[in-house]
Order: C-alpha cells, then structure tokens, then sequence
C-alpha cells in the first residue's frame, strides 16, 4: 500500500497551487504520487443524485448529506493503492458550524500517514479569496479566518491522536510559494 498524504488548509490558502508544484519537483526525481481532490469526490455523487449545482453549494447542504457524501468519497479515495495526495479541508464552515472533514469514520477509510497543514496569515487569504472570481467564497472577515485556521489546529492533533499520523504545517506565505513547495516535497520523500 501506497503513502497516503492528506493536505488540508482553509479555501483561498492556496493548497491546490502547493500540491502542484511540489508534485512537479517530485517528479523531476523519479517520485511518482497520484492527487485526488476530496471535495471533487463528493460532488460527483451530489451532482448525480441533483442537490447540487456547483461544489461551493455542498457545505450547505444538510449534515446528514455532507456526512453520506464524505463516506462514499473516503471509500472510494481509501480503494486507491499507489501514494497519494489527498487535498480536502481539515474542517469545513458550514452556516451549523465546523464540520469536521476527516471525523473517525473517514480517517478509517483512509489511514492518512501525514495530515499536513497549508496556512498564512488571515490578512493573505482574505485578499486572496477578493481576487478569485472562479469560486462562491462566503463573505468573512480576518477575525474570521484567524479562528478557522486556530480551530483547524486543533481538530488536525485529533487526527494524529486517532490516527498515530503525524501533522506537518507548511506555510504559504505571498511571493514564496515556491519555498511552500518546496517545503512539501521534502514532507513527500
Ligand atoms: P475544495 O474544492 O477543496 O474547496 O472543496 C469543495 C467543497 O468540497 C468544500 O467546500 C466542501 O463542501 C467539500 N469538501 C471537501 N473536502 C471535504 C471533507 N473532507 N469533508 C466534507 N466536505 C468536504
Ligand atoms: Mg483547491
């Protein structure tokens, strides 16, 4: 069985830009990982099945659906054998409060080996998330996001207690991604 790698970090901190150019560096070396998207899985499924029409919709979908959604994505994501990236959120905000996106349930379908977090400063994302057009952000201020990345702190040494995986904060700082990527691939070796 492959290693199994799961990225987390709040919407806008830039995860799916690390994960890519640190799989690139990787790669140069002979490494070879496969990425999955967690939140893709998931909405595959909500698609299907007509309760959603974009994927920024799905955290407000009731409880009880994100929950069936995340067993099938973590079922699925846990049948793949090579080593792999899995980027998701360590909690997602929904308007009932942080949902947890890797309650027991999850991390036993998927027995991640290393639980990383992607953060900056909450002034970062902000700006960040005013200039994505391509996603429907929730409108949140900086004390906002400050206490999202806090609480994903804490729910992130949950896992690694359930899970015996270690935790890995990487930050993506503006201008030095690179040195995130960086930072990742050596996490990936
Ligand atoms: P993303 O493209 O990574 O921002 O994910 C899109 C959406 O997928 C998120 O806003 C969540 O609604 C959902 N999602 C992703 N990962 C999880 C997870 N582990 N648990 C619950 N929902 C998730
Ligand atoms: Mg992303």
């Amino acid at each position: 069985l492959g290693r199994k790698v799961v990225i987390t970090g709040v919407p806008g901190v830039g995860k799916t830009t690390v994960i890519n150019r640190a799989l690139a560096l990787i790669e140069e070396e002979g490494l070879s990982y496969g990425s999955v998207n967690f939140g893709t899985f998931m909405f595959e499924v909500a698609l299907e099945e007509g309760l959603v029409r974009d994927r920024d919709e799905m955290r407000k979908l009731a409880q009880a659906d994100q929950r069936r959604l995340q067993k099938t994505a973590a079922q699925r994501i846990g049948e793949i054998e090579q080593n792999i990236i899995i980027d998701t959120h360590c909690t997602v905000k929904t308007p009932k409060g942080y949902l947890s996106g890797l309650p027991e349930w999850v991390l036993r379908e998927l027995q991640p080996d290393i639980v990383v977090l992607v953060e900056t400063d909450a002034d970062q994302i902000l700006s960040r998330r005013l200039s994505d057009e391509t996603r429907t952000r929730d409108m949140e201020g900086y004390g906002g996001i400050l206490t999202h990345q806090q609480f994903n702190r804490s729910m992130a040494a949950a896992y690694g207690m359930l899970t015996g995986c270690t935790v890995s904060i990487v930050t993506n700082p503006d201008f030095l991604v690179e040195k995130a990527a960086a930072h990742l691939a050596e996490i990936l070796r």
